[in-house]
């Protein structure tokens, strides 16, 4: 599932948002100041941030520097409507701007570009000899597919998109069960475990030690 952060400190704009895009079927996490962000930055992957500039303490600006190096694309988000501002943020490497106030379907339509410009949008992934189907949420492998619990298929689903990397335990249950990860949970190998055998990737899928789980495999 395509993951969005939204950083904005106004509530009303950011549940608006968040209700919007988890519409449109992406996944959203809010944070209302610079710092918040960059402490959920620091323990999640996204795949797109969804920056406000007016921001308490660290401003969107200030952020976009932090964020630049994770190659995160970003979209800004300001009320404020001035040349230069929009000449900065995209100087900083933004991939967009946003006005507000603006219209829902404007900000979908530009995510939308976005992710699309960033290859995020695949509708099939082919990896480690299967064909994920992501818009139908269907896996199959030689043109058999094999069935799923969501929990399962969003899992492999984040192997899927970043194989060859160590993914923490913490930042897998994080990431699919959207809480914070209990001391000492097996859930996570568990559901690995199961995957791997119901998807044939004992050879495939690594325990890391002392870590989590790496997919070995290319797409
Ligand atoms: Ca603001």
């Amino acid at each position: 599932m395509i993951q969005i952060l939204i950083v904005e400190d106004e509530k009303p704009i950011s549940n608006l948002i968040r209700l919007s895009l988890k519409k449109a079927g992406y996944a959203c996490c809010c944070a209302y100041d610079g710092a918040e962000a960059a402490d959920i930055l620091e323990s999640r992957r996204f795949d797109l941030i969804l920056l406000d500039i007016m921001l308490p303490e660290i401003d969107g600006f200030s952020l976009m520097e932090y964020i630049r190096p994770m190659e995160i694309p970003v979209i800004f988000l300001t009320a404020r409507n001035s040349v230069a501002d929009r000449v900065k943020g995209l100087d900083m490497g933004a991939e967009d701007y946003i006005v507000k106030p603006f219209e829902i379907m404007e900000l979908l339509a530009r995510v939308n570009v976005v992710l699309r410009r960033y290859h995020k949008t695949d509708t099939e992934l082919r990896i480690g000899g299967l064909v994920i189907d992501t818009q139908a949420m269907l896996v199959y492998r030689d043109g058999e597919a094999i069935p799923l619990t969501p929990k399962e298929y969003e899992l492999l689903l984040l192997f899927a998109r970043n194989p060859g990397i160590a993914l923490y335990r913490e930042t897998i249950y994080e990431r699919i069960w959207n809480e914070d990860f209990p001391y000492g949970s097996k859930t996570v190998d568990l559901h690995v475990q199961r995957l791997r055998k119901k998807i044939g990737w004992e050879d495939l899928l690594h325990a890391v030690p002392k870590v989590g789980y790496r997919l070995e495999a290319e797409r």
